[in-house]
């Protein structure tokens, strides 16, 4: 049986190593906090001792970290992932890091004869609670045949997107789009409250539409319009992800002027104290600032 190591076991990577452990993978856990890995233990995870542990003890290695420096650190870092794996191992990112530290580890990795693959995550965390997470998967074809197995054991979509990198770079167009949408939505629905409209007949109304998103039709309906701001997503990751776009996107010189007047917005909700609630909750931030009462749907 294949030796699992799962490090990084937050919001994301304790619900999906619960899930790997639950249908019966071998795994060998790490995090810096002790709590998460207490947990995983009832599950019968192994607690590792350090990053250096995982490594030894396991063919294949996920990091669902924080950002681009924690996943370099922990990879490439002194006594790190690629100091002490062994040669035909497999690497799986899921973070969300800056594609360019991807390429970098991912050639790191293959002068030791470790495979890479990074799998970053659509969807949310109560998805990867269920094991309903959504995969973009960056990896040779070999790699990939390797890993999807166990991605089928957290999530129920997979897509290849071609080879290392690509999964990230995909994870970037699509975060664009979903963070994007929720400061429009944030700014629309307000000016709506302003006009003193009908929240429900302005829903109805954009939901028969061009106009209507994703967002706004299957998210926010159980968020913030019923008032509930608890993350999901925060506003701190949704700006982290907008600055990886905006960087991304700079350094192959294409625009994103979007891109980047909205990473101001959500820095200016970040400023005012409001970075871990729901990206969602853009819309209570804006209302408090135009002093608009908060938009709600009945409970
Ligand atoms: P989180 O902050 O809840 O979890 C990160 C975990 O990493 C924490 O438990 C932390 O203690 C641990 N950690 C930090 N440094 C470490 C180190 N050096 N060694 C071992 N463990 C370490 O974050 P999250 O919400 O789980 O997100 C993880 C990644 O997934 C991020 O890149 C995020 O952008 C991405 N993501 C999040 C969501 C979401 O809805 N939360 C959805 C998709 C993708």
């Amino acid at each position: 049986m294949t030796q699992l190591g799962f490090i990084g076991l937050g919001k994301m990577g304790h619900p999906m190593a619960s899930n790997l452990c639950r249908k019966g993978e071998r795994v060998a856990v790490y995090d810096v906090l002790p709590e998460p890995m207490q947990d995983l233990v009832q599950l019968g995870a192994t607690k590792a001792a350090s990053v250096a542990d995982v490594a030894q003890q396991s063919n294949i290695i996920f990091t669902m970290l924080p950002d681009s420096g924690v996943v370099e650190r922990v990879v490439a870092g002194p006594d790190g992932v690629l100091d002490h794996a062994r040669s035909g191992s497999v690497i799986v990112d899921m973070s969300t890091i800056d594609p360019r530290v991807t390429d970098r580890l991912a050639a790191a990795a293959a002068t030791k004869g470790i495979g890479f693959v990074d799998a970053p995550v659509g969807r949310l965390s109560s998805h990867a609670e269920r094991g309903e997470s959504l995969f973009m998967v960056g990896g040779a074809p070999r790699d990939f045949a390797c890993v999807k197995p166990l991605l089928e054991k957290m999530g129920t979509t997979i897509h290849h997107c071609g080879g290392v990198g690509t999964g990230m770079r995909t994870k970037l167009v699509n975060n664009f789009l979903a963070i994007v949408s929720c400061q429009m939505n944030a700014e629309a629905i307000a000016l709506s409250q302003r006009f003193g409209l009908s929240l429900e007949k302005t829903l109805d109304v954009i939901h028969g539409t061009t106009a209507t998103n994703g967002q706004l039709k299957l998210a926010w309906a159980t968020k913030v319009l019923k008032g509930d701001t608890e993350p999901g997503f925060t506003i701190d990751l949704a700006h982290k992800d907008l600055s990886l776009i905006v960087e991304a996107a700079n350094s192959e010189r294409v625009p994103v002027s979007i891109a980047a007047v909205a990473r101001e917005a959500y820095g200016a909700a970040r400023a005012q104290g409001h970075g871990a609630k729901d990206f969602s909750a853009m819309v209570d931030v804006l209302c408090d600032l135009a002093a608009i009462e908060k938009p709600r749907l009945p409970v």
